[in-house]
């Protein structure tokens, strides 16, 4: 039946209208696609913007306009297909049930709860340090990592494709057990007919040739924490308030000449007192050679020590849309651009994600501390109160679900007539329980920040789409990937 001759009444479907120079676009929220308005389905939104109004009346007003009948039939059938048109009586649904078993993708295992570095804003320190580590190993041994191996293979399911990132501490005080898991795995997955990549965080102060060489041939993808030139890395110390940077920057000069076969990141942790984005920016990829940074604002509770206040997330604001405005010129000229704040959030619109869940935590992705516990992610490894299981038994079926009906959007009212939840949905587990006391609690306390960033997002997006609308196949790639 045509859409025209429906005798339903329609209203306005939940949308975020944003402008890419000179064209206008639709982010629809309930699906997380992406559309480019034409004359006709504008004209015909804005007639429902008020009130509802049959098909056959926006048709009528349509044809007024001048659009041919075999158009405004095209038009409003898309706009209905698409959400864009709706009955005034259907409500935004937020129920998306949880498959009962779904499969593992990632695991991260903290190799050891011990660092060399004592960062003066590390979440392992100070009032929000979740971890309980008293009476658990501090370095992970090779029985455990064996059996987290195993245990991941066996969740994994019928995944083709497995990653596992080494976190720390810092990872590389534990590296013999690294090199050893490796060949575990890699043994593992030939066997089984899967394929396994691997990455690690580091804070590059115990890179040597020998260390690079083995990532190098093994295609361990590294991210370097580092955050900035020394005047800004200063919160990056040693034990006894010893500077970090001297001793990084030629390890990571090192690390940048020989490890060729994957990108080798950096990501730089913003704080109160390290805010200067773009000067960050240019030191790491023009002085030293990154070609991928990435950064973080610490946004613990404003009490916090070293937590990032309102007025500098808007100075930080205004700096990722200047790079963002910058990527934007590469992207349009087909050349990459370093910034990966934006490359992937316009990843995540192109692929048309629409999250039940902020991030896979607990739910395709688990950590693992060195006492084998298994837990939501990395950031509550150690933590008896985040405990989902162990990797001899596997996880709490239970407790898992407790988490993640908790951290689901359905839960999340405030977030329910916001736009930007299809990739926000509510934000890092992790920050809520640390502001809130509860992992499941939205986080409040910079959605604008949030929608501001995300409307950044969709107009490069947008502008790619109609200037280099190729370059965009990159993210398709990403996502094979
Ligand atoms: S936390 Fe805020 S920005 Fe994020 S989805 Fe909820 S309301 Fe929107
Ligand atoms: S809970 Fe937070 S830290 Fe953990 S994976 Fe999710 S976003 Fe990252």
């Amino acid at each position: 039946m045509s859409a025209v001759a429906s005798p339903l009444a329609y209203k306005a479907g939940e949308y975020h209208p944003f402008r890419a120079g000179e064209n206008e676009f639709i982010y629809l929220v309930p699906t997380g696609g992406i559309f480019e308005m034409t004359p006709a389905a504008a004209m015909a939104l804005k007639h429902v913007q008020n009130r509802s109004r049959t098909a056959d009346e926006m048709a009528r007003e349509l044809a007024a306009a001048g659009f041919p009948q075999a158009l405004i039939d095209e038009v409003l059938a898309d706009l209905i297909d698409s959400r864009l048109l709706v009955s005034p009586d259907r409500q935004p649904s937020f129920h998306q049930p949880l498959p009962a078993n779904f499969p593992l993708q990632s695991m991260v295992l903290n190799l050891t709860n011990q660092c060399n570095l004592s960062c003066k804003y590390c979440y392992e320190y100070g009032e929000d340090k979740l971890a309980t580590p008293e009476g658990k190993p501090k370095f992970m041994a090779w029985e455990t990592a064996r059996d987290s191996v195993d245990y991941f293979f066996r969740d994994s399911g019928g995944r083709e494709s497995l990653h596992i990132t080494f976190f720390g501490g810092e990872t590389l005080m534990n590296f013999p057990l690294l090199k050893k898991i490796v060949d575990y795995a890699i043994g593992k997955a030939v066997s089984e007919g899967r394929f396994i990549d691997f990455s690690l965080t580091t804070n590059a102060t115990l890179l040597t040739p020998a260390i690079i060489d083995f990532l190098a041939e093994n295609r361990i993808g590294v991210t370097v924490s580092i955050d900035g030139p020394p005047e800004m890395n200063k919160l990056r110390v040693f034990a006894n308030g010893r500077p970090s940077y001297d001793i990084i920057a030629p390890k990571i000069k090192m690390l940048l000449e020989r490890h060729k076969t994957r990108p080798v990141a950096a990501r730089v942790t913003l704080t109160a007192e390290v805010t200067d984005c773009i000067g960050i920016f240019r030191h790491l990829t023009e002085d030293i050679g990154f070609n991928e940074i990435g950064f973080a604002p610490v946004t613990s509770a404003p009490n916090r020590l070293h937590s990032v206040g309102a007025t500098k997330m808007d100075r930080i604001l205004d700096q990722f849309c200047q790079l963002a405005d910058e990527y934007l010129a590469y992207a349009i000229d087909n050349r990459p651009h370093a910034f990966s704040n934006v490359s992937e959030t316009v990843a995540e619109l192109h692929q048309g994600v629409n999250k039940s869940h902020p991030c896979g935590a607990g739910l395709g992705l688990v950590g693992v501390g060195p006492s084998g516990d298994i837990s939501p992610c990395h950031r509550f490894v150690d933590s008896d109160t985040h405990k989902l299981g162990h990797v001899s038994t596997g996880i709490d079926r239970a407790l898992q679900a407790d988490f993640l009906s908790r951290g689901h959007i359905q839960a999340k009212y405030d977030c329910h007539t916001c736009w930007a939840r299809p990739l926000c949905a509510g934000g890092c587990h992790h920050e809520a329980f640390v502001r809130y006391g509860d992992t499941g609690h939205p986080n409040l306390h910079y959605c604008d920040w949030i929608r501001a960033w995300t409307n950044k997002c969709l107009e490069v997006y947008g502008s790619i789409s109609v200037k280099n609308p190729s370059f965009l196949q990159h993210f398709d790639r990403r996502k094979e990937q």
